[in-house]
């Protein structure tokens, strides 16, 4: 019905929040029930008091009344005035209430005649005090006045009367009398009854007889006087009768009138109070209903909340606690990889039906991931197995690549060296221009095999990097030196930029660093048809920290004018088996294995390779390489010229209109001071004869063509000065060279040259000689001249023929004598019968015992001073430190180089004298 959690716990908590209200309602109306009871109750209360103290104040009347009745005191009055008023004010207070409460009506009629009677009462009162005020006077007026004038007359009679005379008795009698009289009055007077009524009665009636005898005796006073004692009594009898009447009326009054009113008002009282008592306790029973009412409610409002709060504890165990332990339970078991035994699926529409359905999802995706893992597992063994495979395969087919190229190698090696000797011979034209064609082909041939070497020891793991002190500026001029012959088949020129300040000595792997560059080169010469091709060398010192070995960050940019790649052939020109574009091949051939072998080798030397090119516009190949500093001097000092100075002209920077050029800007890192002229400024000095030129002068010409006859005068005129002259031009200026020879020029050097080579050339200007070194490297009669002959008798151990005639024939042109033996064992045994052999070379494969075995059993057998060095077409330095160990002296790789040969012959052999 909710289909959401929240619409639940709403629900939920609108339930308890009803309940809570509810609870505090019925609270609180129990609670306002009560208070109106009780103030009901309170106010009851109260006007029973004031009921009650009703009764008092009647009887407090009455007890005035009484008072009043004894001494007629104003005090009294007033008092009684005092509490009327009060009743009145309850009376009318009460009424008030009953009017207002649900006090039965009839009280209200009661409290009405309450308040009559209190009226009567009050005007009976009122006339008690006159009445009383009435019954004064007559008693004093009407009878004690009378009383005491009777007795004072017949005092002044019986004053007038002898004793012994008769009527003195009688006088005297009745003034007794009369004393009686008033005696009884009083007597009345305090006590109204009937026995002192009849006293006065019988005394008067005593008065008047005796009156009554005296009047009729002659004896009497006076007529006169016996009038007004007869007046007088009569007075006293009608007074007298006049009081009992007005206290007869005051007595019925006061005894049956006002005490009928206050006991009627008494009654009405008690009457109203039982009705308020019983009033309240109506009230109290109510009250007492209303709290067991209220205790009732409140029990079943709790037994209703607590019946509720269980079911809302049981909803909430059943929908919310039970299902989220189930999917707390779920998810930890998920979370820790384990499948769900139960099904675990819901129909609830709700957060927790979601929750449980995603918890199931989870789970299929669980148990899909397990299949998953433990298939990719099982294709991962598989595959690691595949690997493995691959890897046994790969590595068999690098072995086997490197084998075979070392088995291509050495008959190569045999096939180059036979055509080299053939080209000494004296043959037809044609028969050595097909030589020409072989050895070109077969050096191609080499170049490829030796690289498919290369990159399968690569591939294999190795290849390794020598750590050696090498002379970079060498290694420049050998690489260099070779690829300007390419450069000058193609008319290219070549040109090297080397900072003089470049270290002389490195630590690295020389023969490497040749590789890169010789790859990097040729590829340049390959691929640039007109223009030139430039080796920028440039260095810094290397960041290291202090205890390290100073080193330096070699750059060598080689920049052609070539064809230039296009930006997506350049993102996969490193790549192995990679050529720019398909015709590349074709047009240039190649195996695209340069650029890839270049880039392992500069990776596996720690440094970096970089291209950046424009097609039909050429490419720089940049080489960062990290060497250690074995040497930290310069390869050149500055150039203290014993000139005078430096005059540079270039006129080829003259014909374009530069001023500043190439030429001029590697001079001024040569020489510190250099003065630039040009044509019409030497003409200038010439025409005027002051030369600026002294004898000490040096005059530096850049051309590289021919000069022009104007040229041509200043230069013989200059030379007929007798300055020191020098020419540079570039490496295909050839015919330059022998014109300017014939003008008589000798000093001319060719690019491309290295700040070593230039400062060797301009300190030999004095034994002027051309520098013809940049050619040493053409092809040449390969006879050795006399100054490279040595004296010696060598044992040559190979097993190979042809390597047999290539090395005895490189030997005999050294002047050597030689045997050969063909394998280690041949040769200890020729060793030991004769033992007079000034050097063995040693092929290190050989049958039957190799050149290694041969070694260790030489030295063994006491050849301890034997100059044995080792030959191998392995170029690896396990090879080296091999040769090391078993005790060879020295180890060369093949093919085998004349000029390497020579380095060892010179090393351990003399010279033969010329
Ligand atoms: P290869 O020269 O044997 O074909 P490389 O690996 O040395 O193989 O060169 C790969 C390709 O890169 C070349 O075939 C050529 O297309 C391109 N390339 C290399 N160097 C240059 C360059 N200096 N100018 C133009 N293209 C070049």
């Amino acid at each position: 019905m909710f289909s959401s959690l929240k619409a639940q716990l709403a629900v939920i908590f609108s339930v308890i929040l009803g309940l809570l209200f509810w609870q505090q309602y019925m609270a609180y109306k129990s609670q306002e029930l009560l208070t109106e009871e009780l103030s009901n109750s309170e106010v009851l209360a109260r006007k029973m008091i004031s009921v009650k103290t009703l009764e008092k104040d009647v009887i407090d009347l009455q007890r005035n009344v009484l008072i009043y009745k004894e001494n007629r005191s104003n005090s009294i009055i007033n008092r009684f005035i005092v509490i009327m008023t009060s009743i009145n004010q309850k009376l009318a207070d009460i009424k008030l209430y009953v009017d207002n409460s649900s006090i039965n009506k009839n009280q209200s009629n009661a409290i009405e005649s309450m308040q009559m009677h209190l009226t009567s009462y009050q005007e009976n009162f009122d006339t008690v005090v006159n009445v009383l005020t009435l019954r004064d006077k007559i008693l004093n007026d009407g009878i004690l006045k009378h009383v005491m004038e009777l007795q004072d007359d017949l005092s002044k009679i019986l004053n007038t009367q002898e004793n012994e005379n008769a009527n003195y008795q009688h006088y005297s009698k009745l003034l007794l009398l009369t004393h009686q009289l008033q005696l009884s009055i009083y007597e009345y007077k305090f006590i109204s009854n009937i026995e002192n009524k009849a006293k006065f009665n019988s005394a008067l009636k005593q008065v008047e007889s005796i009156l009554a005898r005296l009047d009729s005796s002659e004896l009497a006073h006076s007529q006169l006087e016996h009038a007004q004692l007869a007046q007088h009594v009569k007075s006293i009898s009608s007074g007298f009768f006049k009081y009992s009447q007005v206290t007869q009326n005051y007595f019925y009054l006061v005894n049956v009138v006002m005490s009928g009113s206050a006991n009627e008002f008494l009654y009405l009282t008690q009457k109203l109070s039982a009705e308020a008592q019983s009033h309240l306790n109506q009230n109290k029973t109510a009250l007492n209903t209303h709290i067991k009412q209220a205790k009732l409610q409140s029990s079943a409002i709790f037994i209703v909340s607590v019946f509720l709060a269980l079911i809302i504890i049981l909803v909430v165990i059943k929908q919310l606690i039970v299902p989220i332990q189930k999917i707390t339970k779920a998810i930890d078991m998920l979370a820790a990889d384990e499948t769900l035994e139960e099904e675990f699926t819901s129909t609830r529409n709700d957060e927790i039906g979601h929750l449980i359905r995603s918890a199931n999802i989870f789970n299929n995706k669980n148990i899909k991931t397990t299949q998953l893992l433990i298939e990719s597992q099982q294709l991962n063994e598989r595959l690691g197995i595949e690997t493995q495979r691959a890897e046994q395969a790969a590595k068999a087919k690098s072995m086997f690549i490197a084998n075979m190229s070392h088995e291509i190698r050495t008959p190569m090696n045999g096939i180059i060296g036979l055509v080299n000797l053939l080209k000494q011979k004296a043959l037809p034209t044609e028969t050595l221009d097909y030589l020409d064609k072989i050895s070109y082909s077969s050096n191609i041939l080499m170049s490829v095999i030796n690289d498919i070497l290369d990159f399968s020891k690569i591939d294999a793991g190795k290849m390794e990097i020598e750590n050696i002190p090498f002379s970079p500026a060498n290694a420049f001029e050998n690489v260099i030196g070779g690829l300007s012959i390419k450069a000058l088949e193609k008319q290219l020129n070549i040109r090297c930029y080397m900072p003089p300040n470049l270290p002389k000595k490195l630590i690295g792997d020389e023969v490497r660093l040749s590789q890169i560059l010789l790859n990097l080169g040729n590829n340049a010469i390959k691929f640039t048809n007109t223009g030139s091709v430039s080796f920028i060398i440039n260095w810094q010192y290397a960041q290291t920290n202090e205890q390290a070995e100073p080193s330096i960050l070699l750059t060598i940019e080689i920049v052609d004018t070539g064809i230039g790649i296009s930006e997506e052939q350049q993102e996969h020109i490193f790549d192995d088996f990679t050529q720019a574009d398909g015709s590349t091949s074709r047009n240039y051939g190649g195996t695209g294995l340069g650029l890839s072998i270049s880039k392992k080798l500069v990776t596996l030397m720690d440094g970096d390779i970089d291209i950046n090119s424009t097609p039909a516009q050429g490419s720089t190949f940049k080489v960062c390489l990290p060497f250690d500093i074995a040497t930290n001097e310069p390869i050149t000092e500055p150039l203290s010229v014993n000139f005078g100075s430096v005059c540079l002209w270039d006129i080829e920077a003259e014909k374009n209109g530069n001023k500043s050029s190439n030429n001029i800007n590697l001079m001024a890192q040569y020489f510190t001071d250099i003065h630039v002229v040009d044509e019409s400024l030497i003409e200038r000095f010439i025409e005027q004869q002051e030369s600026k030129f002294n004898k000490n002068d040096m005059l530096l010409i850049f051309t590289n063509n021919s000069l022009n006859e104007q040229q041509k005068y200043i230069v013989s005129t200059l030379l007929e000065t007798g300055i020191s002259m020098a020419i540079c031009t570039d490496i295909n200026a050839q015919q330059l060279t022998t014109n300017l020879n014939t003008l008589g020029i000798k000093n001319i050097i060719h690019h491309p040259f290295h700040p070593v080579q230039f400062h060797k050339f301009i300190t030999g200007m004095h034994a002027p000689r051309v520098m013809e070194k940049r050619f040493k490297d053409m092809p040449t009669n390969d006879i050795s001249p006399e100054e490279n002959r040595y004296k010696g008798h060598i044992l040559l151990v190979e097993d190979n023929k042809i390597n047999q005639l290539v090395a005895g024939s490189m030997l005999s042109n050294f002047g050597l004598s030689y045997d050969v033996a063909e394998d280690g064992e041949q040769a200890v045994t020729k060793l030991q019968n004769n033992p007079e052999y000034d050097l063995v070379f040693m092929d290190v494969q050989m049958p039957v015992l190799d050149g290694y075995g041969a070694t260790i059993k030489l030295r063994e057998s006491g050849f301890k001073d034997l100059i044995i060095c080792g030959l191998s077409a392995n170029a690896m330095r396990s090879d080296f430190e091999r040769a090391k160990e078993v005790g060879m002296n020295d180890y060369l790789t093949k093919p085998i180089d004349k000029d390497e040969v020579e380095l060892i012959l010179q090393k351990y052999l003399t010279r033969q004298s010329i």
